[in-house]
């Protein structure tokens, strides 16, 4: 199936976390414009569409695999579980429409391409050319790395990195983030006469806070564990040998969004850390080691880093822009991607610290699919 202008593309997923990001940049953008949506839904079949892009008509059902069939391009922020059970069928039945999605399902697949088109435009426009019908976004914290760092990455500065993640409650979904909300205004009324009194003991607050956070009356269904106040040092799956595959993506991701598939080749980058879920609202943060294979000055790291892309933005290491420019709330809602805390470590030559946030909805999950369905459709 070839696009042409104002063909129709399907949506699925567009009201949860990623989708609703997607849709809003889409509308800032002006994406709408050259295609017509048909918007879907796994619970709200036949109630209205949204009306932002025009009247699309009703919700279709996004399990009518027929349908689906029909359309050239199908985005999907759905879901892991969605593509595993419509992908494969849609597929089966012939269909070659492109395929555009958040979910992990398929990045790994030898005839998927993860879409990063800042650092790898060139692997996405030769799988286009080559006839590569799936399109997935990569890991949120492993394109904030790329986006932000790219720079050190693209020139093959890195010999080897840890990551050490800090990662915000809407990464696990819109559910997810009403949670975290939740349970910090549950805490705050578990306390709040003792907040209003100045004289009232800090340890009968603490003590009060804690008793909530390990009762029972707390929700904490989706994450599993209390998180507002906490934090929890384990992210998606147990691989059983004890890595988490959050973990575990950010090697195998970024290895593969630089086209490098042979971990035994000489440009593979060996990554490895810890991810760790916090009760931020917006944004993963890293804490990066890099190991350079070039005892490089700060100022030359900077300026690679810097002048990798138009998102990349070196924050000086002192605390007054630190504290400007690099957290979280100063990020959150801009496409920017600030690396700051940038210093030689004492382990020896070529070693250096960096820290990163960036805008997981955006050029974590939202953005890169974004633009691959311009890509797709021959505008950008
Ligand atoms: P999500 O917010 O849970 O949304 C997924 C679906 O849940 C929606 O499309 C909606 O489907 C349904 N839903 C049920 N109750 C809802 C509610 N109260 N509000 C909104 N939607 C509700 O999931 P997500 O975080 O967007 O993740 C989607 C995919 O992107 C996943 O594969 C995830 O791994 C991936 N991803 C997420 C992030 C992130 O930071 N969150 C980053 C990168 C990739 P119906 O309309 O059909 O009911």
């Amino acid at each position: 199936m070839t696009f042409r202008s104002g063909d129709q593309v399907g949506f699925v997923g567009w009201r949860g976390m990623v989708g609703s990001v997607l849709m809003q940049r889409m509308q800032e953008e002006g994406d709408f414009a050259g295609i017509t949506p048909v918007f879907f839904s796994t619970s709200s079949a036949g109630r209205p569409a949204p009306s932002f892009a025009g009247d699309a008509g009703v919700l279709q059902d996004a399990y009518d695999l027929e349908c689906l069939a029909s359309l050239p391009v199908i985005v999907t922020a759905q879901g892991g579980d969605y593509t595993k059970a419509v992908h494969g069928e849609l597929r089966a039945r012939g269909w070659d429409g492109l395929w555009i999605d958040a979910a992990s399902t398929l990045r790994m697949n030898d005839d998927a391409i993860i879409v990063l088109d800042p650092v790898n435009r060139d692997v996405i426009d030769r799988g286009l050319e080559a006839g590569v019908k799936d399109f997935v976004g990569g890991n949120c914290t492993v394109s904030c790395l790329l986006v932000g760092l790219g720079g050190l990455f693209r020139n093959d500065l890195v010999e080897w990195a840890t990551s050490m993640t800090y990662q915000a409650a809407s990464g696990g979904g819109a559910r997810h983030m009403r949670e975290v909300l939740t349970q910090f205004g549950a805490l705050h009324g578990a306390v709040a006469d003792e907040l209003a009194d100045p004289a009232s003991a800090i340890l009968e607050i603490d003590r009060k806070v804690l008793e909530a956070q390990r009762g029972d009356a707390l929700d904490s269904s989706m994450f599993g564990a209390p998180l507002s106040g906490s934090l929890i040092p384990w992210i998606d799956a147990d691989l059983g040998n004890g890595q988490s595959r959050e973990e575990w993506k950010s090697a195998a991701e970024t290895n593969k969004i630089l086209g490098r598939t042979d971990r035994f080749a000489q440009d593979w980058v060996p990554m490895d850390g810890l991810c760790v879920r916090i009760a931020t609202m917006r944004s993963h943060s890293q804490a990066l080691t890099l190991k350079l294979r070039e005892d490089l000055p700060v100022e030359e790291i900077e300026r690679i880093i810097d002048a990798d892309n138009e998102w990349a933005t070196v924050v000086p290491n002192t605390k007054e822009d630190t504290m400007r420019a690099l957290t979280p709330v100063a990020t959150s809602g801009t496409l920017q991607i600030p690396v700051g805390r940038i210093r030689k470590l004492a382990m020896g030559p070529g070693y250096i610290s960096a820290f990163t946030i960036g805008d997981q909805l955006l050029w974590g999950a939202a953005e890169p699919l974004r633009r691959m369905l311009r890509i797709a459709t021959g505008t950008l």
